[in-house]
Protein backbone atom coordinates (compact mmCIF):
# COMPACT_ATOMS: atom_id res chain seq x y z
CA UNK A 1 0.00 0.00 0.00
CA UNK A 2 2.99 2.50 1.30
CA UNK A 3 4.65 1.81 -1.79
CA UNK A 4 1.85 2.19 -4.44
CA UNK A 5 1.53 5.33 -2.69
CA UNK A 6 4.85 6.77 -3.30
CA UNK A 7 4.77 5.12 -6.72
CA UNK A 8 1.85 7.22 -7.63
CA UNK A 9 2.99 10.38 -6.44
CA UNK A 10 6.50 10.14 -7.58
CA UNK A 11 4.72 9.63 -11.30
CA UNK A 12 3.10 12.35 -11.15
CA UNK A 13 6.16 14.37 -10.33
CA UNK A 14 8.43 13.17 -12.85
CA UNK A 15 5.32 14.17 -15.50
CA UNK A 16 5.90 17.57 -14.42
CA UNK A 17 9.55 17.26 -14.17
CA UNK A 18 9.51 16.98 -17.58
CA UNK A 19 8.13 20.43 -18.32
CA UNK A 20 10.10 23.18 -17.95
CA UNK A 21 8.87 25.85 -15.68
CA UNK A 22 10.51 29.05 -14.46
CA UNK A 23 8.46 31.59 -12.96
CA UNK A 24 6.77 33.35 -15.77
CA UNK A 25 6.54 30.81 -17.94
CA UNK A 26 4.31 28.58 -16.66
CA UNK A 27 1.78 28.39 -19.92
CA UNK A 28 2.63 24.56 -20.72
CA UNK A 29 2.78 23.18 -17.51
CA UNK A 30 -0.54 24.79 -16.50
CA UNK A 31 -2.11 23.58 -19.69
CA UNK A 32 -1.13 19.72 -18.57
CA UNK A 33 -1.85 20.07 -15.50
CA UNK A 34 -5.39 21.62 -16.95
CA UNK A 35 -5.51 18.50 -19.16
CA UNK A 36 -4.48 16.11 -15.94
CA UNK A 37 -7.35 17.20 -13.74
CA UNK A 38 -9.75 17.29 -16.38
CA UNK A 39 -8.94 13.03 -16.97
CA UNK A 40 -9.32 12.77 -13.11
CA UNK A 41 -12.93 14.57 -13.42
CA UNK A 42 -12.59 18.19 -12.13
CA UNK A 43 -14.42 20.83 -13.55
CA UNK A 44 -11.03 23.14 -15.18
CA UNK A 45 -10.60 26.78 -14.89
CA UNK A 46 -7.31 28.57 -16.22
CA UNK A 47 -7.44 32.38 -15.92
CA UNK A 48 -5.28 35.24 -17.53
CA UNK A 49 -2.57 34.67 -15.38
CA UNK A 50 -2.29 30.58 -16.10
CA UNK A 51 -3.91 30.21 -12.31
CA UNK A 52 -5.49 26.98 -12.71
CA UNK A 53 -8.62 26.41 -10.80
CA UNK A 54 -10.53 23.25 -10.15
CA UNK A 55 -13.54 21.96 -8.68
CA UNK A 56 -14.11 18.39 -7.34
CA UNK A 57 -17.62 17.53 -6.14
CA UNK A 58 -18.58 16.35 -2.89
CA UNK A 59 -18.94 12.43 -3.04
CA UNK A 60 -22.87 11.07 -2.47
CA UNK A 61 -23.86 12.30 1.19
CA UNK A 62 -21.43 15.11 1.69
CA UNK A 63 -22.87 17.32 0.07
CA UNK A 64 -23.37 20.04 2.70
CA UNK A 65 -19.92 19.12 4.27
CA UNK A 66 -17.62 22.58 4.19
CA UNK A 67 -15.48 23.11 1.09
CA UNK A 68 -11.50 22.65 1.21
CA UNK A 69 -9.38 24.43 -1.16
CA UNK A 70 -5.52 22.22 -1.85
CA UNK A 71 -3.26 24.75 -3.11
CA UNK A 72 0.53 24.74 -4.54
CA UNK A 73 2.13 27.19 -7.17
CA UNK A 74 3.13 25.63 -10.52
CA UNK A 75 7.05 27.07 -11.23
CA UNK A 76 9.81 26.43 -9.59
CA UNK A 77 13.30 28.24 -9.44
CA UNK A 78 15.69 26.94 -11.84
CA UNK A 79 19.42 26.99 -11.08
CA UNK A 80 22.15 24.61 -11.88
CA UNK A 81 25.95 24.08 -10.88
CA UNK A 82 28.50 26.44 -12.56
CA UNK A 83 29.33 23.55 -14.84
CA UNK A 84 26.25 22.11 -15.64
CA UNK A 85 24.63 23.00 -18.99
CA UNK A 86 20.90 23.86 -17.91
CA UNK A 87 18.42 26.15 -20.28
CA UNK A 88 15.29 26.54 -17.91
CA UNK A 89 13.43 27.41 -20.61
CA UNK A 90 13.93 24.00 -22.92
CA UNK A 91 15.84 21.33 -20.65
CA UNK A 92 13.34 18.70 -18.54
CA UNK A 93 14.89 18.70 -14.84
CA UNK A 94 16.81 15.05 -15.19
CA UNK A 95 15.94 13.06 -11.65
CA UNK A 96 17.60 10.51 -10.08
CA UNK A 97 16.49 8.48 -7.11
CA UNK A 98 18.16 6.81 -4.79
CA UNK A 99 16.61 4.42 -1.24
CA UNK A 100 15.84 7.54 0.87
CA UNK A 101 16.03 10.61 -1.43
CA UNK A 102 14.99 12.26 -5.01
CA UNK A 103 17.65 14.74 -6.44
CA UNK A 104 18.17 16.46 -9.73
CA UNK A 105 21.12 15.85 -11.67
CA UNK A 106 23.18 19.72 -11.24
CA UNK A 107 20.24 21.38 -11.02
CA UNK A 108 17.58 22.25 -8.42
CA UNK A 109 14.67 19.59 -8.23
CA UNK A 110 11.47 21.80 -8.22
CA UNK A 111 10.07 19.38 -5.15
CA UNK A 112 9.36 23.10 -3.96
CA UNK A 113 6.71 23.07 -5.41
CA UNK A 114 6.26 20.08 -7.44
CA UNK A 115 5.77 17.33 -4.89
CA UNK A 116 3.15 19.61 -3.29
CA UNK A 117 0.88 19.52 -6.60
CA UNK A 118 2.10 15.39 -7.26
CA UNK A 119 0.43 14.89 -3.35
CA UNK A 120 -2.35 16.81 -4.57
CA UNK A 121 -2.89 15.01 -7.91
CA UNK A 122 -2.72 11.41 -6.24
CA UNK A 123 -4.72 12.12 -3.26
CA UNK A 124 -7.98 13.46 -5.79
CA UNK A 125 -7.18 9.99 -7.74
CA UNK A 126 -7.85 7.96 -4.22
CA UNK A 127 -10.07 9.96 -1.76
CA UNK A 128 -12.86 8.22 -0.59
CA UNK A 129 -15.60 10.60 1.26
CA UNK A 130 -14.62 13.74 0.78
CA UNK A 131 -16.83 17.38 0.64
CA UNK A 132 -16.16 19.39 -2.42
CA UNK A 133 -12.66 20.07 -2.99
CA UNK A 134 -10.74 23.15 -5.08
CA UNK A 135 -7.55 22.42 -6.24
CA UNK A 136 -5.76 26.08 -7.19
CA UNK A 137 -2.66 25.82 -8.54
CA UNK A 138 -0.67 29.17 -9.02
CA UNK A 139 1.64 31.01 -11.35
CA UNK A 140 4.64 32.98 -10.36
CA UNK A 141 5.24 32.55 -6.47
CA UNK A 142 8.85 32.29 -6.58
CA UNK A 143 9.07 35.88 -7.90
CA UNK A 144 6.06 38.44 -7.28
CA UNK A 145 3.47 36.01 -6.33
CA UNK A 146 1.41 37.57 -8.98
CA UNK A 147 -0.60 34.19 -9.61
CA UNK A 148 -2.22 34.61 -6.01
CA UNK A 149 -2.42 38.31 -6.01
CA UNK A 150 -4.41 38.14 -9.37
CA UNK A 151 -6.66 35.29 -8.52
CA UNK A 152 -10.23 36.26 -8.44
CA UNK A 153 -11.61 36.59 -5.33
CA UNK A 154 -14.43 34.39 -6.14
CA UNK A 155 -12.35 31.50 -6.07
CA UNK A 156 -11.59 31.86 -2.51
CA UNK A 157 -14.64 33.37 -1.01
CA UNK A 158 -17.14 30.38 -1.11
CA UNK A 159 -14.03 28.01 0.68
CA UNK A 160 -13.76 27.16 4.34
CA UNK A 161 -10.64 25.56 4.75
CA UNK A 162 -7.19 25.38 3.03
CA UNK A 163 -4.58 23.11 2.99
CA UNK A 164 -1.40 25.21 1.48
CA UNK A 165 1.08 21.85 0.33
CA UNK A 166 4.14 24.49 -0.13
CA UNK A 167 5.99 23.91 3.16
CA UNK A 168 9.40 22.19 4.08
CA UNK A 169 9.00 19.75 6.86
CA UNK A 170 7.04 17.30 7.13
CA UNK A 171 6.01 17.05 11.01
CA UNK A 172 5.44 21.16 11.24
CA UNK A 173 2.44 22.83 10.62
CA UNK A 174 2.83 26.44 9.65
CA UNK A 175 0.22 28.93 10.50
CA UNK A 176 1.32 32.17 10.37
CA UNK A 177 4.02 33.92 7.83
CA UNK A 178 5.68 37.55 7.18
CA UNK A 179 4.35 40.02 4.62
CA UNK A 180 6.57 42.64 3.34
CA UNK A 181 7.32 46.16 1.00
CA UNK A 182 9.93 47.33 -1.12
CA UNK A 183 11.32 50.77 -0.23
CA UNK A 184 12.93 52.10 -2.91
CA UNK A 185 15.15 55.01 -1.79
CA UNK A 186 17.19 56.91 -4.44
CA UNK A 187 18.24 60.44 -5.10
CA UNK A 188 19.75 62.32 -8.65
CA UNK A 189 22.86 63.43 -7.84
CA UNK A 190 25.54 65.18 -10.45
CA UNK A 191 29.56 63.96 -9.54
CA UNK A 192 31.95 66.32 -9.97
CA UNK A 193 35.87 66.09 -11.10
CA UNK A 194 37.51 65.08 -8.12
CA UNK A 195 39.62 67.74 -5.97
CA UNK A 196 42.24 64.75 -5.53
CA UNK A 197 43.80 62.39 -8.06
CA UNK A 198 44.08 59.38 -5.41
CA UNK A 199 41.77 56.83 -5.78
CA UNK A 200 41.86 53.69 -3.36
CA UNK A 201 39.13 50.58 -3.37
CA UNK A 202 37.80 50.27 -0.26
CA UNK A 203 35.95 47.02 0.18
CA UNK A 204 34.26 44.17 2.86
CA UNK A 205 33.51 40.49 1.89
CA UNK A 206 33.69 37.11 3.87
CA UNK A 207 30.85 37.56 5.54
CA UNK A 208 27.84 34.95 5.72
CA UNK A 209 24.95 36.84 4.27
CA UNK A 210 21.86 34.45 4.09
CA UNK A 211 18.30 34.66 3.60
CA UNK A 212 16.36 37.77 5.06
CA UNK A 213 13.77 36.22 6.80
CA UNK A 214 14.97 32.93 7.95
CA UNK A 215 18.41 34.46 8.92
CA UNK A 216 17.56 37.78 10.40
CA UNK A 217 17.60 37.14 14.03
CA UNK A 218 21.28 35.84 14.18
CA UNK A 219 23.17 39.07 14.09
CA UNK A 220 24.70 38.64 10.89
CA UNK A 221 26.51 41.60 10.21
CA UNK A 222 25.48 43.41 6.98
CA UNK A 223 28.41 44.45 4.59
CA UNK A 224 26.70 48.04 3.60
CA UNK A 225 26.66 49.18 7.15
CA UNK A 226 30.07 48.53 7.63
CA UNK A 227 31.31 50.17 4.83
CA UNK A 228 29.41 52.96 6.05
CA UNK A 229 30.71 53.15 9.32
CA UNK A 230 34.12 52.58 7.56
CA UNK A 231 33.70 55.83 4.85
CA UNK A 232 32.46 57.67 8.54
CA UNK A 233 35.54 56.62 10.39
CA UNK A 234 37.82 57.86 7.38
CA UNK A 235 36.74 60.71 6.59
CA UNK A 236 36.96 61.44 10.06
CA UNK A 237 40.64 60.70 9.81
CA UNK A 238 41.08 62.96 6.61
CA UNK A 239 39.11 65.52 9.07
CA UNK A 240 41.93 65.19 11.57
CA UNK A 241 45.06 65.61 9.40
CA UNK A 242 43.27 68.27 7.08
CA UNK A 243 43.29 65.81 4.42
CA UNK A 244 40.78 65.95 1.41
CA UNK A 245 38.24 62.29 1.15
CA UNK A 246 35.34 62.28 -1.14
CA UNK A 247 33.50 59.12 -1.90
CA UNK A 248 33.30 58.23 -5.99
CA UNK A 249 31.31 54.73 -5.94
CA UNK A 250 29.69 52.99 -2.99
CA UNK A 251 28.21 49.57 -4.17
CA UNK A 252 26.85 46.40 -2.46
CA UNK A 253 24.83 43.61 -1.61
CA UNK A 254 22.99 40.52 -3.61
CA UNK A 255 19.22 40.88 -3.50
CA UNK A 256 16.49 42.57 -1.57
CA UNK A 257 16.20 39.67 0.36
CA UNK A 258 19.98 38.41 1.28
CA UNK A 259 21.76 39.88 4.18
CA UNK A 260 24.32 41.65 1.76
CA UNK A 261 27.65 40.16 2.48
CA UNK A 262 29.76 42.26 0.49
CA UNK A 263 30.14 45.64 -0.84
CA UNK A 264 32.53 48.29 -1.89
CA UNK A 265 33.77 51.63 -2.01
CA UNK A 266 36.08 53.90 -4.20
CA UNK A 267 37.51 57.13 -2.49
CA UNK A 268 39.63 59.70 -3.59
CA UNK A 269 42.08 61.11 -0.82
CA UNK A 270 45.07 62.80 0.30
CA UNK A 271 45.00 60.31 2.81
CA UNK A 272 48.09 57.66 2.26
CA UNK A 273 47.59 53.70 1.50
CA UNK A 274 49.88 53.31 5.10
CA UNK A 275 47.36 55.24 6.87
CA UNK A 276 44.34 53.96 5.38
CA UNK A 277 45.92 50.20 5.95
CA UNK A 278 46.03 50.88 9.56
CA UNK A 279 42.87 52.38 9.78
CA UNK A 280 41.34 49.01 8.24
CA UNK A 281 43.08 47.05 10.31
CA UNK A 282 41.65 48.36 13.37
CA UNK A 283 38.20 48.73 11.67
CA UNK A 284 38.58 45.07 10.92
CA UNK A 285 38.94 43.60 14.29
CA UNK A 286 36.19 45.98 15.66
CA UNK A 287 33.84 44.82 13.75
CA UNK A 288 35.22 40.91 14.08
CA UNK A 289 34.14 42.04 18.00
CA UNK A 290 30.65 43.06 16.93
CA UNK A 291 29.65 40.33 15.19
CA UNK A 292 30.62 36.71 17.07
CA UNK A 293 29.51 34.77 14.45
CA UNK A 294 30.44 36.18 11.12
CA UNK A 295 34.26 35.16 12.11
CA UNK A 296 35.18 35.73 8.10
CA UNK A 297 34.63 39.89 7.78
CA UNK A 298 37.56 40.89 5.57
CA UNK A 299 37.91 44.74 4.98
CA UNK A 300 40.88 45.45 2.43
CA UNK A 301 42.13 48.54 1.01
CA UNK A 302 43.80 49.33 -2.73
CA UNK A 303 44.75 51.89 -4.93
CA UNK A 304 43.11 51.80 -8.15
CA UNK A 305 43.86 53.82 -10.87
CA UNK A 306 42.03 57.32 -10.79
CA UNK A 307 41.06 57.97 -15.31
CA UNK A 308 38.23 59.35 -15.60
CA UNK A 309 36.68 58.88 -12.41
CA UNK A 310 34.32 61.97 -10.46
CA UNK A 311 33.06 61.94 -6.90
CA UNK A 312 30.23 62.69 -5.51
CA UNK A 313 29.09 66.64 -4.03
CA UNK A 314 29.81 65.95 -0.17
CA UNK A 315 26.03 66.83 0.94
CA UNK A 316 25.73 64.04 -1.51
CA UNK A 317 27.60 61.49 0.02
CA UNK A 318 26.71 62.57 3.51
CA UNK A 319 23.09 62.07 2.68
CA UNK A 320 24.07 58.54 1.52
CA UNK A 321 26.03 57.54 4.66
CA UNK A 322 23.40 59.08 6.44
CA UNK A 323 20.36 56.82 4.89
CA UNK A 324 22.51 53.28 5.51
CA UNK A 325 23.48 54.50 9.68
CA UNK A 326 19.87 56.06 10.52
CA UNK A 327 17.45 53.35 8.93
CA UNK A 328 17.70 50.01 11.72
CA UNK A 329 18.75 46.58 9.84
CA UNK A 330 17.93 43.20 11.48
CA UNK A 331 14.75 42.68 14.36
CA UNK A 332 12.62 44.74 15.30
CA UNK A 333 10.67 43.03 16.74
CA UNK A 334 10.44 39.21 18.65
CA UNK A 335 7.30 37.53 19.44
CA UNK A 336 5.82 34.18 20.93
CA UNK A 337 2.39 33.32 19.58
CA UNK A 338 2.41 30.86 22.81
CA UNK A 339 3.42 30.69 26.49
CA UNK A 340 6.71 28.68 26.71
CA UNK A 341 6.88 28.54 22.95
CA UNK A 342 9.95 29.72 21.31
CA UNK A 343 10.29 33.43 20.25
CA UNK A 344 10.38 33.78 16.52
CA UNK A 345 11.04 37.34 14.54
CA UNK A 346 7.82 39.64 14.18
CA UNK A 347 9.02 42.23 12.42
CA UNK A 348 12.85 42.89 10.84
CA UNK A 349 14.11 44.80 7.96
CA UNK A 350 16.60 44.13 5.73
CA UNK A 351 19.19 46.64 3.71
CA UNK A 352 20.29 44.50 1.06
CA UNK A 353 21.40 46.53 -1.76
CA UNK A 354 22.89 49.95 -2.72
CA UNK A 355 24.35 51.28 -6.13
CA UNK A 356 25.88 54.47 -7.12
CA UNK A 357 25.78 55.66 -10.64
CA UNK A 358 26.82 58.72 -13.16
CA UNK A 359 23.64 60.47 -11.76
CA UNK A 360 22.09 59.02 -9.25
CA UNK A 361 21.91 56.52 -6.08
CA UNK A 362 19.71 53.73 -4.96
CA UNK A 363 19.39 52.20 -1.91
CA UNK A 364 16.93 49.08 -0.98
CA UNK A 365 15.24 48.31 1.95
CA UNK A 366 13.15 45.46 2.72
CA UNK A 367 10.74 45.22 5.83
CA UNK A 368 8.61 42.29 6.75
CA UNK A 369 6.51 41.61 9.53
CA UNK A 370 3.65 39.04 10.75
CA UNK A 371 1.19 41.87 11.51
CA UNK A 372 0.34 44.34 8.83
CA UNK A 373 -0.06 47.14 11.22
CA UNK A 374 3.60 47.11 11.59
CA UNK A 375 4.39 46.61 7.71
CA UNK A 376 1.65 49.99 7.28
CA UNK A 377 4.64 51.66 10.16
CA UNK A 378 7.45 51.90 7.92
CA UNK A 379 5.52 53.96 5.24
CA UNK A 380 5.99 57.18 7.70
CA UNK A 381 9.12 55.67 8.85
CA UNK A 382 10.23 55.80 4.95
CA UNK A 383 8.89 58.38 3.67
CA UNK A 384 10.31 60.96 6.98
CA UNK A 385 13.58 58.84 6.58
CA UNK A 386 13.59 60.26 2.83
CA UNK A 387 13.14 63.76 4.09
CA UNK A 388 16.28 63.74 6.05
CA UNK A 389 18.25 62.46 3.77
CA UNK A 390 16.89 64.19 0.74
CA UNK A 391 16.18 61.08 -0.71
CA UNK A 392 12.63 59.56 -2.90
CA UNK A 393 11.02 57.38 -1.66
CA UNK A 394 8.75 54.52 -3.74
CA UNK A 395 6.71 51.86 -1.79
CA UNK A 396 6.37 48.83 -3.31
CA UNK A 397 5.05 45.18 -4.21
CA UNK A 398 3.08 45.42 -0.54
CA UNK A 399 2.38 41.28 -0.15
CA UNK A 400 0.16 41.15 2.89
CA UNK A 401 1.24 38.91 6.30
CA UNK A 402 -0.58 35.95 7.09
CA UNK A 403 -1.36 36.43 10.90
CA UNK A 404 -2.20 33.41 13.21
CA UNK A 405 -5.50 32.45 13.60
CA UNK A 406 -6.03 32.29 17.23
CA UNK A 407 -9.03 29.94 17.21
CA UNK A 408 -7.68 27.63 13.91
CA UNK A 409 -9.28 24.37 14.70
CA UNK A 410 -7.41 22.94 11.51
CA UNK A 411 -4.57 23.09 12.87
CA UNK A 412 -5.19 21.54 16.03
CA UNK A 413 -6.98 18.69 13.88
CA UNK A 414 -3.55 18.21 11.47
CA UNK A 415 -1.72 17.42 14.55
CA UNK A 416 -3.78 14.77 16.13
CA UNK A 417 -4.14 13.12 13.22
CA UNK A 418 -0.55 13.32 12.44
CA UNK A 419 0.27 11.93 15.63
CA UNK A 420 -2.01 8.91 15.49
CA UNK A 421 -0.82 7.94 12.21
CA UNK A 422 3.21 8.55 13.09
CA UNK A 423 3.60 8.00 16.56
CA UNK A 424 5.24 11.62 16.64
CA UNK A 425 4.42 15.33 17.53
CA UNK A 426 3.67 17.54 14.86
CA UNK A 427 5.00 21.30 16.05
CA UNK A 428 2.88 24.43 15.47
CA UNK A 429 4.82 27.08 13.63
CA UNK A 430 4.90 30.47 12.39
CA UNK A 431 7.63 31.40 9.78
CA UNK A 432 9.13 35.01 8.86
CA UNK A 433 9.15 34.74 5.20
CA UNK A 434 6.58 35.05 3.05
CA UNK A 435 3.62 32.53 1.84
CA UNK A 436 0.72 32.69 -0.70
CA UNK A 437 -1.24 32.21 2.12
CA UNK A 438 -1.54 36.14 3.09
CA UNK A 439 -2.80 36.41 -0.04
CA UNK A 440 -5.53 34.22 0.03
CA UNK A 441 -6.37 35.64 3.69
CA UNK A 442 -6.86 38.90 2.50
CA UNK A 443 -8.84 37.83 0.05
CA UNK A 444 -11.30 35.70 2.77
CA UNK A 445 -10.30 36.60 6.46
CA UNK A 446 -12.67 33.91 7.47
CA UNK A 447 -10.58 31.03 5.32
CA UNK A 448 -9.25 28.62 8.14
CA UNK A 449 -5.70 27.83 6.51
CA UNK A 450 -2.98 25.84 7.45
CA UNK A 451 0.43 25.07 5.16
CA UNK A 452 1.47 21.56 5.39
CA UNK A 453 4.99 20.26 3.48
CA UNK A 454 7.30 16.86 2.58
CA UNK A 455 10.85 17.22 3.73
CA UNK A 456 12.85 19.56 1.02
CA UNK A 457 16.16 20.43 1.77
CA UNK A 458 18.16 23.52 0.28
CA UNK A 459 15.82 24.49 -1.80
CA UNK A 460 16.74 27.02 -4.45
CA UNK A 461 19.71 25.47 -5.28
CA UNK A 462 21.08 22.44 -7.08
CA UNK A 463 21.51 20.93 -4.03
CA UNK A 464 17.57 20.70 -3.25
CA UNK A 465 16.70 16.81 -1.85
CA UNK A 466 13.26 15.73 -1.49
CA UNK A 467 13.27 12.71 1.82
CA UNK A 468 10.86 9.95 -0.24
CA UNK A 469 10.04 8.76 3.50
CA UNK A 470 7.96 12.36 4.31
CA UNK A 471 5.29 11.58 1.03
CA UNK A 472 3.33 8.73 2.43
CA UNK A 473 2.99 10.81 5.61
CA UNK A 474 2.19 14.30 3.93
CA UNK A 475 -0.72 12.07 2.13
CA UNK A 476 -2.26 10.11 4.72
CA UNK A 477 -2.30 13.03 6.77
CA UNK A 478 -4.51 15.36 3.82
CA UNK A 479 -6.27 12.51 3.09
CA UNK A 480 -7.28 12.02 6.23
CA UNK A 481 -8.11 15.67 7.39
CA UNK A 482 -10.44 16.23 4.07
CA UNK A 483 -12.09 12.88 5.74
CA UNK A 484 -12.48 14.74 8.92
CA UNK A 485 -13.92 17.47 7.89
CA UNK A 486 -16.74 16.08 5.43
CA UNK A 487 -17.28 14.19 8.54
CA UNK A 488 -18.07 17.24 10.56
CA UNK A 489 -14.59 16.90 13.14
CA UNK A 490 -14.28 20.72 13.00
ZN1 LIG B 1 7.49 27.11 -2.87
Amino acid sequence: MEGKILESVLGEFEKIAQIPRPSKHERKVSDYLCARLNDLGLKVEQDSNFNIIADLDASPGFENSPRTILQAHMDMVCVAEPNVKFNPLEDPIKLERSEKFLIAQGTSLGADDGIGIAIILHILKTIKNHGAIRVIFTTDEEVGMTGANNLDEKFVADADFMINCDSETFDEVIVSSAGSVNLDFSKRVEKIPPACENFFEVKIDGLLGGHSGEKIHENRANAIRLLAFTMISMKRKAVELDKILNISEFNGGEARNSIPSKASAIISTQLTLDELETLTKELNARFLAMYDIDSGIKLHVREVDSAGRKIFKSEDATSLIRLITIIHVGVYAMVSYEKDVEQIVETSANLGLVSTHEDSIAVNYFPRSSVDGKLDSFYQLAEDVADLTEFEVLIMNRSPAWQKNPNSKLATLACDIFKSQNDQTMKIKSIHAGLECGYFAMKNPKLNIISLGTTNEAIHSPQEKLHLDTIVPQVNLISTLLERIAGGSI
